[in-house]
């Protein structure tokens, strides 16, 4: 993230020069002219009649990509994961190789299928795999997306291949050499899709030259998909929209990484608990799905196999009411630790861990609205000698009454938070010194068991930080002991107006 807010930096004078000279009409990103560009050539691929001048556009289409998205990673602002992109440049000069010999092969009148094409083609598919897992390599191992995406892609398979490879694929004309590079597609390109997904669970925020990316490599993935079906059902003829697809796959992989976000790291999501309902839903489809295919294609006379499907999808769905069970469950546990960790044990107050963050945040927000906002430190008197004298249990409950004893003075804004022993802090946003003074005295009416106790106030000044106004507080509660306990001190810096000092008996204080 600092690289990428470095080079924002960096690029900023060059950025504001490059919006003066163009301010009157802007020019085109990169990105936007080979998408554009991409487009249009495979339109006029479709357009083309199928021969020697479509074969060489799809050629140099192809390649073209391929140096489109080597240069990316080569500009003075790489893409995050450059060598991904390297990866996909490499891939993609594989495929425009492949195409060349298959559309040589073609226009000679000789079968391009199987052929030395397909050794680049199957060859494009282990670059594009580790180049889209590394994309997304910075998460932790564990990370929960990779099962998922296993899931839904396992599922995706089966049901594409239910509907449209099944019904083809027994044929005795096929040879050995046929029937095993023509099974290598499949597996590859659900590897791939495996790994799309991946990415998509992976990601927190969306960032646009990795939604190109995917988009590309789905069009890709659908492209096989056709070609597949097409010549298992012989619907399959060269320079139609099916190879227009791999070149729309092509011009957004190349748009992706020319598009400015490409440089960006993406948030990902780290933790293998993070498992949102969306997600659950999701997954859940996935896994029904199967079962439905087998519901949907078993024969009349398999009754087991329907009877079996249909207990599949039940078990499955009660699996997964089960996980949202665990789920919701392990949620209201995270939140009861959360609020346990900020709370004090033996009072129910914040605790100082939340003290400290909750002032952080008053601050800031005083900072903002120069509100007042001020600050007591709040000491009971001689609570040592009570609990030599009634013992420890019943100095708890001094603590515990006393807390119960000072609630209703308080608003429910007013922070109150054991600070460590019989030592409280009260918080008190949108309240000025003198406002806080009435309310202590309040509380100091209330101490119960006719104990009493000190307090220091300190109100907020600009440029205060937790620790200086803490502080204050502090020293205005040691006074308030120093003079005889029992009272109350404004910190004097944070003096009150003269008419309110004098009504009271207490005096201020030197901070
Ligand atoms: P001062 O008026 O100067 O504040 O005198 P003090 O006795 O209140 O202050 P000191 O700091 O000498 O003693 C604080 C006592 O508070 C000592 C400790 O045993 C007691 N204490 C601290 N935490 C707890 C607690 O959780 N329960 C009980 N019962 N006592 C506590
Ligand atoms: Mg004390
Ligand atoms: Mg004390």
């Amino acid at each position: 993230m600092g690289e990428s807010a470095d080079i924002q930096r960096g690029s900023t004078h060059a950025a504001n020069r490059d919006a003066r000279r163009t301010a009157r009409r802007p020019r085109p990103e990169g990105w936007g002219v080979l998408l554009g560009i991409g487009l249009v050539l495979a339109m006029a691929y479709v357009a083309l009649p199928h021969g020697p001048l479509a074969s060489a556009l799809y050629v140099i289409t192809t390649a073209g990509a391929a140096v489109a998205v080597a240069l990316a990673t080569l500009r003075p602002q790489r893409p995050f994961a450059a060598s991904s992109w390297a990866l996909i440049a490499a891939a993609l000069a594989l495929a425009a190789t492949g195409h060349g010999i298959w559309y040589w092969l073609d226009l000679q009148g000789l079968e391009p299928f199987p052929s030395a094409a397909d050794v680049f083609y199957l060859a494009v598919y282990p670059l594009f795999a580790v180049a889209l897992w590394r994309l997304g390599a910075q998460a932790a191992r564990n990370d929960g997306a990779f099962v998922d995406a296993l899931i839904v892609g396992i599922s995706a398979a089966v049901l594409g291949w239910a509907l449209l490879i099944a019904p083809y694929t027994y044929d005795p004309g096929l040879g050995w050499l046929q029937l095993l590079v023509s099974t290598g597609y499949p597996v590859a390109d659900l590897i791939l899709l495996v790994l799309v997904l991946r990415l998509v669970f992976l990601q927190r925020t969306g960032i646009t030259a990795h939604s190109f990316l995917l988009l590309g490599m789905l069009a890709y993935l659908a492209a096989d998909l056709l070609y597949a079906h097409g010549n298992s059902a012989g619907w399959y003829r060269a320079g139609g929209l099916t190879d227009a697809l791999w070149l729309v796959a092509y011009a957004l992989i190349a748009a992706a990484a020319w598009h400015p976000s490409a440089r960006v790291e993406p948030r990902t999501h780290t933790s293998p608990a993070e498992l949102s309902g969306r997600r659950l839903l999701i997954l859940g489809a996935a896994s029904v799905l199967v079962p439905m295919v087998i519901l949907a294609t078993a024969g009349g006379e398999t009754e087991t196999i329907r009877v079996a499907a249909i207990a599949s999808i039940l078990l499955f769905l009660l699996v997964m009411y089960r996980m949202a069970g665990l789920l919701r469950e392990t949620h209201v546990l995270a939140q009861r630790l959360e609020h346990l960790s900020r709370s004090d044990a033996l009072t129910g107050v914040g605790n100082r861990r939340h003290l400290e963050e909750q002032l952080d945040r008053e601050i800031a927000r005083a900072e903002r609205n120069a509100g007042p906002l001020t600050l007591a430190f709040l000491d009971i008197d001689h609570f040592k000698r009570y609990n030599d004298t009634h013992g420890h249990a019943a100095g708890d409950a001094l603590l515990r009454d006393m807390v119960r004893a000072w609630r209703p003075s308080l608003r429910p804004t007013d922070l109150l938070a054991r600070f460590g022993g019989e030592e409280f802090v009260i918080v008190f946003p949108h309240t000025d010194a003198r406002q806080t003074r009435h309310i202590l005295e309040r509380l100091r009416a209330a101490m119960p068991s006719g104990q009493t106790c000190s307090g220091g106030i300190a109100s907020f000044r600009p440029g205060d930080t937790a620790d200086s106004l803490l502080g204050r507080a502090d020293q205005a509660l040691y006074a308030a002991k120093n003079s005889g306990r029992d009272r109350i001190i404004i910190a004097s810096t944070d003096a009150l107006p003269q008419s309110d000092t004098a009504a009271t008996d207490q005096g201020n204080i030197d901070s």
